[in-house]
This record gives structure tokens, C-alpha cells and sequence, in this order.
């Protein structure tokens, strides 16, 4: 089937009290069992639960994986992937990539002697000579965030199987429509389901999605029914409704990104603008091959610095300041400031999420707010 199809039938469930159409929320943390004493299906809604087991489903079928867990954000799930690796083990991450992300493997593991090497993985060289006796996971985000790099997803597969490690991808900015991190060799996938799977911004979520039934989905299913970090029914419900409309709005929302990264590339206000769709970015080969379309994020750097750039967000009317990104709304983020002291963005960047506006009325906004 189709993704534009599977995200629609795949999260629909039959109903067999009423005959519902949109699957009913289970709201309930316990079941009762058979009159004699054998469990159901399911029994405490921590370890299991209807509306997230339709969730996982689904998720696992859009992303071509044996086996998915949903988790209460992406944070959770990327946290519960890294708690897999056990103590005292090397992970390659990406020099620009997920603040949060980030923070979970440099800050809040260190203490249990996880070790990170951060390297630009646009270059699978520099991965090859980052690899320790110890090293048991790439971590790869493409396109990255804030500045949109592009890596190899096959090529990091292969250096990591090579060495017995594992491939993991944070695939949330260009979503299953647009590439398959499974297909291309990686082992795990991971979403921040509160971006365009829900597609609505009003629900967190995260999750896992693996190639292979195994040792790690044994780990990971266990942190995620064990450790509890699960999301709760009606978050469940909300992220698969976003999902039916998935393909529709990624599409369209990256036709749009493509005109803007068009229009703000040709602009004499704009220093750089990173979108891989564009000709002249350094990962558009790479992304020509393993991305279907280029998606709907960009950054620009903006002539001017610092100042200019936040000046330009208070005269944008149709973007909203505001972190986040993968809804139906534009928004736009001065990254630094939202990251902190630590930041690497650079000062004069400015990271753009498309929503579904009108494209004429999107372009003419950036045309009146860049001076
Ligand atoms: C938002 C985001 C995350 C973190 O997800 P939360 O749902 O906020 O915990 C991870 N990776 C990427 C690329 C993101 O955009």
C-alpha cells in the first residue's frame, strides 16, 4: 500500500461494541480478566494499551520496521535508546544535531560513563576516525538542526555494522514520507511524534521504531514498559489522527519550503539559506538520493547579526516566534537564544518551520520584514 493510504487505514481499528469509525479512546489503566483467571490481551495500561498498540502499529508500517514503541516524548525515546547501550560504552554523534539530544548524551549520561564524540558526519571519514573498542552506536540526524546537514544514512549503516555497533536515525524532520532510514541499512528509528506525525502542536510524543525483532527491541521494549515513560491514551489518539493527514501536509508544506529557500536565497538581506533543496547546498546530492522530497524545514542566516535577526522576527507576521516546529502554522526561531549559553548556532540564524499557509501570503511576510 501506499503511505497516503497506510496512514489512513492503518490507524483505524474496528469496533466491534458500535461500529465506530474514528477508533474509541480506552481510557482505562487496568482489564479484566477471563472468568477463568487468564489475562486478555491486555492488563495494565503501563505495560500495554489499545490506543497505543494502534499507534505503534501504525508507526511501524509507515517506517518499514518489524516492531515500534511509542514513549511520552522524543526525548524519552532517544533517552531510552541510549539507556539500552548499558554503561560505560562510545557513541558518534553529530556536531549539529537536536540540543536536547545532545544535552542527554553529553550531560545527563556522563555520570554513567556514557562517552560522545560529536564529528561531522557530512564526511563519513571523520566518523571512521572517531570509532573506539567502545563504540556501540552511531547516532544520525539528517537533516540536522539547526543547519540542515546531510549524512549518508547507508554509509553510516555500514561503518556501523562493520564494527558490531548499532545505526540509529532521528528521522522527525524529514518524516517517513520523505526517507526511509530502515530500508537504507539503519537499525533504529526515532521520531519526535509532538512535530509533523502529530502535526498540530498540541501533543508531545516520541518513538522507536526497529528493523529487527531482538536484543534491542527486548531492551527497549522492557525501558519502555518497566521505566514507564509511556504516552497516555489520548496523546496516543491525537498523534494517529495527525497521522492520516501525514502525506498530505508534508508534501505540501515542502512545496512551500522549497519556494520560500527559493525566494530568500535570490534576497540581498539573506548571508546563507540551508535547505538541501536548493542546488547550491553542500548535502543536496546526498539528499537527492535518499530523501523522496527535501522537506519543509530551512535556516537562513540573516546580513547584520544578531540584532538583525531577532528585528526580523518581531516584523514577521505570519511566523510565530516560537520553538518547535512540524505543525500547520509557520513558525520561525532565533535557535541560540531558545538553546542558551552553550548554543553553537550561530548568532545571525534564523530556523524556519512551514506550515500550510498560503505561499503568495508566507513570501510576502519575509518580503516586508527583510529591510
Ligand atoms: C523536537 C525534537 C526532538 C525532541 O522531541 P520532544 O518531543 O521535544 O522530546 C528530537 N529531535 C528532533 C530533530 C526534534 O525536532
Amino acid at each position: 500500500m501506499h503511505p497516503e493510504t497506510l496512514a489512513i487505514r492503518s490507524t483505524m481499528l474496528e469496533d466491534h461494541n458500535f461500529g465506530a469509525v474514528v477508533p474509541p479512546l480506552y481510557l482505562t489503566t487496568t482489564f479484566e480478566r477471563n472468568p477463568d483467571g487468564s489475562v486478555r490481551p491486555y492488563v495494565y495500561s503501563r505495560a500495554e494499551a489499545p490506543n497505543r498498540h494502534l499507534l505503534e502499529k501504525s508507526l511501524a508500517l509507515l517506517e518499514g520496521g518489524a516492531v515500534a514503541y511509542a514513549f511520552a516524548s522524543g526525548q524519552a525515546a532517544t533517552f531510552a535508546v541510549l539507556q539500552a547501550l548499558g554503561a560505560g560504552t562510545h557513541v558518534i554523534a553529530p556536531d549539529d544535531a537536536y540540543y536536547g539530544s545532545l544535552v542527554l548524551m553529553q550531560d545527563t549520561l556522563a555520570d554513567w560513563g556514557l562517552e560522545v564524540s560529536r564529528v561531522n558526519m557530512t564526511d563519513p571519514a571523520n566518523v571512521k576516525r572517531a570509532i573506539q573498542p567502545n563504540t556501540k552506536l552511531i547516532w544520525v540526524e539528517t537533516p540536522s538542526n539547526p543547519r540542515l546537514q546531510v549524512t549518508d544514512i547507508a554509509a553510516m549503516a555500514q561503518i556501523a555494522h562493520e564494527i558490531g555497533a548499532i545505526c540509529a536515525v532521528d528521522n522527525t524532520w524529514a518524516t517517513p514520507i520523505l526517507q526511509s532510514p530502515l530500508a537504507l541499512g539503519a537499525d533504529i528509528v526515532m521520531h519526535s511524534t509532538t512535530k509533523y506525525l502529530s502535526g498540530h502542536s498540541d501533543v508531545l510524543g516520541g518513538a522507536l521504531i526497529l528493523r529487527e525483532q531482538g536484543t534491542w527491541a527486548s531492551k527497549i521494549h522492557a525501558i519502555q514498559k518497566v521505566g514507564g515513560a509511556v504516552p497516555s491514551p489520548f496523546d496516543c489518539w491525537l498523534v494517529a489522527r495527525g497521522i492520516r493527514t501525514l502525506p498530505l501536509r508534508v508534501k505540501a508544506q515542502t512545496e512551500s519550503a522549497m519556494k520560500l529557500a527559493t525566494f530568500l536565497h535570490e534576497h540581498p538581506a539573506i548571508e546563507v539559506v540551508h535547505y538541501p533543496g536548493l542546488s547550491s547546498h553542500p548535502g543536496h546530492l546526498v539528499a537527492s538520493q535518499q530523501m523522496r522530497l527535501f522537506g519543509a524545514m530551512l535556516s537562513v542566516q540573516v546580513k547584520g547579526g544578531e540584532t538583525e535577526a531577532l528585528a526580523v522576527t518581531s516584523r514577521l507576521k505570519l511566523f510565530t516566534h516560537a520553538t518547535s516546529l512540524g505543525g500547520v502554522e509557520s513558525l520561525v526561531e532565533h535557535r541560540r537564544s531558545s538553546e542558551g549559553p552553550t548554543s553553537q548556532s550561530p548568532a545571525n540564524l534564523l530556523r524556519i518551520s512551514v506550515g500550510l499557509e498560503h505561499i503568495a501570503d508566507l513570501i510576502e511576510d519575509w518580503a516586508q520584514a527583510l529591510l
